[in-house]
């Protein structure tokens, strides 16, 4: 420690409308402190307390428990004392007891990872104070009650001893309850309250030999510390793991006076909005009950009712009660206590302004007092988040830097895509879960044949894994769940590209092909049963579940303007299709960054002509079939380039090995044998000659194209041909033709030689030309390594990060999905590395590969065209990095567009 932090204080007090702290000093109060401090500093009414500082919990794990409670004891005394002058109550009273609440915050929220405890302070003594003072016998004794039971386990250890034993204070409770021949807590009567304080302290001294502590101080010291010691529990150990928070951050303690909102008529509590969480409307809402406690109106016991009257109106609608039983039975907070909810409404207003967001608030009114336990910014739909973003912009409560700010990336998605109707999820049955692939809403009925995929009007392809043979069936299905696969198995590439729902890698189904069933844990689902994917959250849920449309709002596109004033990274398009190349420019795509042209010949009518090529023994031969595949290419293209109006766009030529587009089935080969004219055999053999290893690391890429000439200049011929007969109908193209997988200067430079001459041959044939330019991907190591030597013979790069962090890391993008989850499980890896770009590792090879490639060619033009390339940490890595352009599937153009924003405005302001 320094000098400084010596003398800094150790406990900060809030309440009477003023605090030692403020809403900045997080990192010492603890979030939840912060927020207290703040609002008593506001003159909001928050119950007085004090927050014990993150630092002692730090000191407290070096030092120990009394050297710790030394250092604080008379700042406490100290503090207790406030509370007590401001509450008129005494600590330790048998009169007019003061009660505390003892509850943890760190710096972020943790949510349940540690320990709280309530209404401390109770004793046989004060028990007797409370009845007096309130006249409720019933609540003073189910107070106790629950206070020891809550000191018990979190202060005294009394846990259950194993994962399949009962929590002992639940045991004598049940005990109870049988003995009563009642079911619920709130059957139980005074003495039954009575009798079980006299049998939890009789349980607490069996087990731990010791008394219940009597002492308030006693009380307070020992949840202070329990406190402390969470920090270090198994549960914050690896929350803190998992989300890569330092342990020595530790805990803050906050010691609050203990409002009572079920102290009788007179008392209340609920939970309100500043704005509506769901829609992002400016309207303050919210729900409260009667004489209750904060768990009731959560935990669905009971019904809660409307603060609002118009809220209670709207809600009386949908719930089907007509306006008299409204107003007699579920009467709004705003028609009940009209002086408090003024008040409520005021303070709502107040804290809204301050924090300059949507707040999401706790209250509680003890005995016609209100009091405000919690605001924090309020968690929202995507739809929520754009619209209030907008709607402070334009109150003039933020500007629009900030209203961008505000967006979160991710969360756009949710506006991009159909979504399940929220209503009917409440009820889903979630039958297992996978990778959210690719999101959205799906529903429809199992098949488990891509081409059985139109059994059905809505059918969901279930499959171990899909293979490009399935592309027509993923294209008619609603959805697609494989059991294998990760983030960037073909499954989600290419669903992600055509923005269909996808799951992808849920381990949990086993997936029997001839039988056709799927089971999950034991149950087992048939072709043509339903079932709905949610492919935001990887959830697979049984049965049929309604969906909507999403609705782009105007607020939407309010944003994607802004976003585009700050925006200086281009966003470009992974499009291998006239219709995803509509879609993405529909979304603002700037150009197309990947087409993959393989794609293009996966459908039925092309895969036989491809096939003959493939099978072809003769260059002659190869040629002839690639003879029948140019007028299908060209005609791909035309409609690309069209579709992009004189928008760059970057074709990348075929990359992925041959035996993929040769069939392994035995129907499928035999058909084929037919159409050639040749055997069975002959097929067979070529198939097992194709056969790798490791096709990932195999014949693929640009030593196919070098490997046979041929099939770079059918694709260049196609291309350019294509662009001169749009230029011949007025419309201009800009191809940039793409080598992939290169990996030495050579390598680049044979292609790049064959490209530029087929051109030069079309141009000659032709008698007209076109502007185009070469380039390669960088995706090879190797190749960021040589980009300075590269880059003087190509005109742009492309990083294909997908392959990059494959062979960075050495994972096999098909059989990652094995171990992945679990080096994520276990904080191995933070993230899956094929969805969030490793910028700590891949990231250099991406920055290096860019500086030496710029090196030689200052101006060259470097873009992304990997999964990544619409990932939002990832973008923001690319953009500090200097690449000019990032390309991502269509449905992600508008994230990358606020992305890149962001990323602008926190780099320039
Ligand atoms: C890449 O490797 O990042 C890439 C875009 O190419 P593909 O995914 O087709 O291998
Ligand atoms: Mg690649």
């Amino acid at each position: 420690m320094n000098i400084i932090e010596d003398v800094k204080a150790r406990v900060y007090n809030f309440g009477n409308k003023t605090a030692d702290g403020n809403r900045q000093m997080k990192n010492l109060l603890g979030g939840k402190g912060a927020n207290l401090a703040e609002m008593s500093a506001l003159g909001i009414p928050v119950p007085p307390g004090f927050t014990i500082t993150t630092e002692v919990c730090t000191a407290y794990n070096s030092l120990g428990k009394e050297a710790v409670i030394d250092m604080i004891k008379s700042d406490v005394e100290q503090s207790i004392k406030t509370i007590e002058t401001s509450m008129g109550t005494e600590f330790g009273s048998k009169e007019n007891p003061l009660l505390l609440s003892v509850r943890s915050g760190a710096r972020v929220s943790m949510p349940g990872m540690m320990d709280t405890v309530l209404n401390l302070g109770l004793n046989d003594e004060a028990v007797l104070g409370l009845v007096e003072k309130t006249g409720n016998p019933k609540f003073a004794w189910d107070s106790y009650r629950r206070f020891i039971q809550m000191y018990g386990g979190v202060v005294l250890g009394m846990k259950p001893a194993s994962k399949d034993d009962i929590d002992p204070f639940e045991e004598i409770m049940e005990h109870l309850k049988e003995k009563r021949g009642i079911s619920l807590d709130t059957e139980f009567t005074i003495q039954d309250l009575k009798d079980l304080v006299y049998d939890f302290k009789d349980a607490v001294k069996k087990r731990t030999g010791h008394d219940f502590p009597t002492n308030p101080w006693d009380q307070l010291w020992g949840a202070v510390i329990a406190v402390f010691n969470s920090w270090n529990g198994d549960r914050a150990v690896y929350y803190r793991t998992m989300n890569g928070y330092p342990s020595d951050w530790g805990t803050a303690v906050n010691v609050q006076a203990m409002v009572f909102g079920n102290m009788g008529d007179t008392s209340a509590t609920g939970v309100c909005f500043t704005r509506d969480a769901g829609t992002g409307e400016n309207v303050f809402n919210g729900e409260y009950l009667m004489n209750a406690q904060g768990e009731d109106v959560v935990s669905g016991v009971r019904t809660p009712q409307q603060i609002t009257k118009l809220g209670s109106i709207r809600w009386a609608e949908l719930a089907k009660v007509d306006e008299e039983e409204r107003a007699e039975t579920y009467p709004s907070l705003e028609e009940v206590m009209p002086e408090l909810y003024k008040e409520l409404d005021g303070i709502q207003k107040k804290l809204e302004n301050h924090y300059r967001d949507m707040q999401d608030m706790e209250f509680t009114i003890q005995d016609g007092k209100l009091w405000i336990l919690q605001t924090r910014n309020g968690k929202r739909t995507g739809a929520a988040m754009v619209k209030i973003a907008v709607d402070l912009m334009n109150e003039g409560l933020i500007d629009d830097k900030e209203a961008l700010l505000r967006i979160e990336a991710n969360k756009l998605d949710e506006l991009l895509h159909p979504i399940f109707d929220p209503k009917a999820l409440k009820t889903a049955n979630v039958i297992a879960q996978g990778l959210p692939a690719s999101p959205g809403a799906a529903t429809g009925k199992i098949v488990f044949f891509a081409d059985e995929a139109n059994k059905f009007k809505n059918s969901i392809l279930v499959r171990i894994e899909t293979s490009p043979e399935d592309l027509e069936g993923m294209h008619v299905a609603k959805g697609i769940l494989t059991a294998r696969g990760g983030m960037t198995s073909h499954a989600a590439v290419v669903a992600r590209g055509m923005g269909k729902c996808c799951i992808s890698g849920a381990g949990a189904l086993k997936i029997n092909y001839k039988a056709r069933t799927l089971t999950v844990n034991g149950h087992e689902y048939h072709e043509g049963d339903w079932i709905s994917l949610n492919g935001s959250t990887g959830n697979i849920i049984e049965g049929k579940v309604a969906t909507k449309e999403p609705e782009l709002s105007g607020e939407f596109a309010i944003i994607m303007k802004l976003a585009d004033k700050y925006r200086d990274m281009q966003v470009r398009t992974n499009a291998d299709t006239p219709n995803d190349a509509k879609i993405a420019r529909s979304f603002g795509a700037e150009g197309i960054g990947l087409t993959r042209t393989e794609h293009m010949f996966f459908e039925i009518d092309r895969i036989k002509a491809m096939r003959e090529m493939i099978l072809a023994d003769t260059v002659k031969g190869r040629i002839a079939a690639l003879n029948e595949l140019l007028p299908m290419q060209r005609s791909d293209f035309e409609g690309i380039f069209e579709a992009m109006q004189g928008l760059p766009v970057t074709i990348r030529l075929l990359d992925p090995p041959l035996h993929e587009f040769v069939p392994h089935e035995l129907a499928t080969q035999k058909e084929l044998a037919d159409d050639m004219h040749i055997s069975l055999q002959a097929v067979k053999n070529k198939v097992a000659e194709l056969a790798e290893f490791n096709p990932m690391l195999g014949h693929r890429g640009c030593r196919l194209g070098n490997t046979y000439p041929e099939i770079t200049e059918m694709q260049t011929r196609a291309i350019i041909e294509a662009a001169l007969n749009l230029k011949e109908r007025g419309i201009t193209s800009r191809p940039e033709i793409m080598v992939p997988l290169v990996g030495t200067l050579a390598e680049f430079e044979a292609q790049d030689r064959i490209i530029r001459d087929t051109a030069e041959a079309v141009f000659k044939e032709r008698n007209d030309k076109i502007e185009f330019s070469v380039g390669t991907m960088i995706e090879v190591p190797r190749a960021t390594l040589m980009a300075d030597l590269i880059a003087e013979k190509a005109d742009f790069f492309s990083f294909g990060t997908n392959d990059l962090t494959q062979m960075t890391f050495g994972y096999s993008r098909d059989d990652a999905g094995k171990f992945l989850p679990i080096y994520i499980e276990k904080g191995i890896l933070k993230a899956d590395p094929f969805e969030v770009l490793d910028q700590e590792g891949v990231g250099q090879l991406v920055k290096l590969g860019t500086e030496r490639g710029r090196s030689s060619k200052p101006k060259l033009k470097v873009g992304v065209c990997g999964e990544h390339g619409g990932e939002p940490s990832s973008v923001e890595f690319f953009y500090n990095s200097g690449l000019d352009y990032v390309s991502c599937s269509p449905y992600r153009v508008p994230i990358a567009r606020l992305v890149a924003a962001q990323a602008a405005i926190k780099a320039k302001y």
